[in-house]
């Protein structure tokens, strides 16, 4: 079952096949947070999108090499570093910090490299010596360096691949020294920004004189650097397709002459109650704003999960208590199954009463057909009641319960939602913590829980029930309810 993805490239869902000629290794390059802020729920949805492509080319078996650099030096950054009396690293290093936990947070894995620009100044240099050794990138009078839309033009290259530009009206000769810019605006843009006062202590030497890389090239000299001169996906969200994107293609073309990249990835953007997200409108979230409302991380990757990556998604706190149910509902359906499985780990390959081959299949159908998510969601929710069906006959084995607990583990390989804090006990008689590993359904209870959760056992064994009722108190106001159940005592994070 081929793998489809829709190309900005050619503007078409294609079969994705890469560039290793053994047809095993993927190279996938996505840009990067700025880091001059926390990242919020927007630019969360393009990297959960990125987490899905990559979890994607894995269950499908690709060996998939993940870049996201992290943008450590450009315009708005150099701003706040002034307005912030701080310096350069120290000011990107506490985001750069902060965006990483809520990329755990949310469930995503980890990429293999995340390049920093302000590392990669010397492959920056050399990248614009290359462009202006070709003729196609020359220093102004104000002594930075610019690409020449020209003369990249004039080598037969096609500036404007990705949106249909029209480069009639282009206003020839204007030049745009800042990083973000209008389509109206197409111009020469800046590969290096000769210092100027504004810029403090932020600057290198180059051959072109003290100053900074332009925003465009640094993605450009960093991917290459990583993945090779020509690699297999490029990702970001919709709004970087220009001039962001353009930029890269037309510097690194430019450079080497060789096609860039094979599949570009875009990701549509995401509206918080109808609106764009803003600070004055009061719908502006970060990850860490919603989780202070008591929203857990697997809560809002499910949410973002939901909605096609080429649709624009409507977030709302609705939606995102919508999602705490839905996700109740899978979890109470996996607590169920991993009662009856207990310790064994061996599925039941000559009946799988649920189908599971079935499920699985229609799920990286779905999910190869441009990543469609609702249909996969659809299957996943087929499974669960189909599942529950069998759990309120009482009629599932041992053998059947392990093997739907596979098939639910390689869904949840792409879907990334890990596993609710929930853990069973072997025995209501359960003191000392040795059976919590041996245990599949344990997931990780923080030790002074454990504790809490032993001391009362052995409360409950000396039959000294109001301790043991302080401690359910306890752990209740440490977030994590106590119950006790036929099969041992079972602790839920609330
Ligand atoms: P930035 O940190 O501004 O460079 O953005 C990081 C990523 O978030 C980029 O890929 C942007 O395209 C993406 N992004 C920014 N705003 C939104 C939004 N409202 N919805 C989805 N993605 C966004
Ligand atoms: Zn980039």
């Amino acid at each position: 079952m081929a793998l489809k993805l829709f190309n900005t490239l050619t503007r078409s869902v294609q079969e994705f096949t890469p560039l290793d000629p053994a047809g095993k290794k993927a190279g996938m390059y996505c840009c990067g947070p700025t880091v001059y802020d926390f990242a919020h729920i927007g630019n969360w949805r393009t990297f959960v999108f990125a987490d899905l492509v990559r979890r994607t080319l894995e269950f499908s078996g690709y060996e998939v090499r993940h870049v996201m650099n992290i943008t450590d030096v450009e315009d708005k950054i150099i701003r706040r570093v002034r307005e912030n009396k701080s310096t350069l690293r120290e000011f990107t290093g506490k985001y750069e910090a902060a965006f990483l936990d809520d990329l755990k947070t949310l469930g995503c894995r980890e990429p293999h490299q995340k390049p920093r620009a302000t590392e990669y100044i010397a492959e920056i240099i050399a990248l614009i010596e290359k462009l202006v050794a070709r003729g196609i990138a020359y220093q102004a009078n104000d002594g930075s360096v610019y690409f020449s839309i020209t003369k990249y033009q004039g080598c037969g290259c096609h500036y404007g691949q990705l949106l249909k530009l029209n480069l009639d009206e282009m206003r020839t000769g204007e030049r745009v020294a800042s990083d973000e810019y209008e389509k109206e605006s197409v111009a020469d843009f800046a590969l290096w920004k000769a210092r100027v006062p504004d810029d403090g202590d932020v600057f290198w030497p180059s051959p072109f004189g003290d100053g900074r890389p332009g925003w465009h090239i640094e993605c450009s000299a960093m991917s290459i650097k990583a993945l090779g001169e020509s690699f297999d996906l490029h990702l970001g969200g919709e709004d970087l397709k220009f001039p962001h994107h353009e930029d890269e293609i037309a510097q690194s073309e430019g450079a080497t002459g060789k096609p860039f990249v094979k599949f570009w990835l875009h990701g549509a953007h995401l509206l918080v109650e109808g609106k764009k997200m803003s600070k004055s409108l009061g719908n502006f979230f970060t990850l860490r704003d919603l989780l202070a409302k008591g929203f857990t991380g697997r809560e809002v990757r499910y949410l973002l999960l939901t909605a096609h990556y080429r649709e624009t998604f409507n977030f709302t706190l609705d939606g995102l208590s919508g999602a705490k149910s839905a996700l109740a509902r899978i979890d109470e359906c996996l607590g169920k199954l991993r009662e009856i499985a207990g310790e064994n780990s061996t599925p039941n390959n000559e009946s799988l009463p649920l189908n599971d081959n079935s499920h699985l299949k229609l799920f990286a159908y779905a999910l190869h057909d441009d990543l469609n998510i609702s249909a996969a969601w659809g299957v996943v929710f087929d499974w669960v009641r189909e599942t529950n069906k069998r759990l309120a006959e009482n009629s599932l084995s041992v053998g059947e319960a392990v093997s739907a607990l596979a098939a639910w583990e390689k869904m949840n390989s792409v879907l990334g939602l890990g596993n609710a804090n929930i853990i069973i006990f072997a025995s209501a008689n359960f003191v000392g913590g040795s059976n919590l590993t041996a245990n599949p359904t344990v997931v990780s209870v923080p030790e002074e829980i454990r504790l809490l959760a032993d001391e009362r056992a052995a409360v409950k064994k000396a039959k000294d029930f109001q301790r043991a009722d302080a401690i359910r108190e306890e752990l209740k106001a440490k977030g994590w309810v106590i119950e006790d159940t036929p099969k041992g005592v079972k602790l839920k994070k609330i």
